[in-house]
């Protein structure tokens, strides 16, 4: 986690979204990246730091075996990552920070049809939650991307416990 929160740092000193994904198998890092075009004129909703990780994955790996792939966000995977990673066949997710307002993982997968209800997921929640909450408030305080937002008002209110 903490090589994903460099990342979510270096997405924060461009001014983006402060959220770093690493994808890991064996032990060792196999794809690194953060959030990307959150900011400025070519703002958009799908280069989430999972979906940039993911991508570049695939282009230098594309015959990696997914279910041994763990995957560490710095905040709670939103819907689009969160099942775009589940199709992928990564079943083990290790977040830092709650996404109080767009968090995917709180999905009830055993309720959806079966390709999701058969699936068998592990979760480590609000690991390293301290150090990602840290670059929110900062990019909250800063930045104007979903300013005013529930995520916004939630994060700034949230007290820097050790
Ligand atoms: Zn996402």
């Amino acid at each position: 986690m903490g090589q994903a929160l460099q990342e979510a740092r270096s997405a924060l000193e461009q001014g983006e979204f402060p959220v770093g994904c690493v994808l890991v198998a064996g032990g060792e890092i196999i794809a690194r990246g953060h959030r990307t075009n959150s900011a400025r004129n070519h703002c958009n909703e799908i280069d989430h730091a999972e979906m940039v990780t993911l991508r570049t994955l695939i282009r230098e790996q594309p015959a990696r075996d997914w279910s041994r792939v763990t995957v560490y966000s710095t905040m709670e995977p939103c819907l689009m990552c969160y099942a775009t990673m589940l199709l992928s066949g990564i079943r083990t997710f290790v977040w830092a920070y709650e996404d109080a307002m767009g968090g995917g993982t709180n999905l009830p997968l055993t309720e959806l049809n079966p390709l999701y209800a058969e699936m068998e997921v592990t979760l480590i929640e609000r690991i390293y939650r301290r150090e990602s909450l840290q670059l929110f408030q900062e990019f909250f305080s800063t930045y104007s991307y979903w300013q005013d937002s529930l995520l916004s008002r939630y994060t700034l209110a949230q007290p820097l416990e050790d």
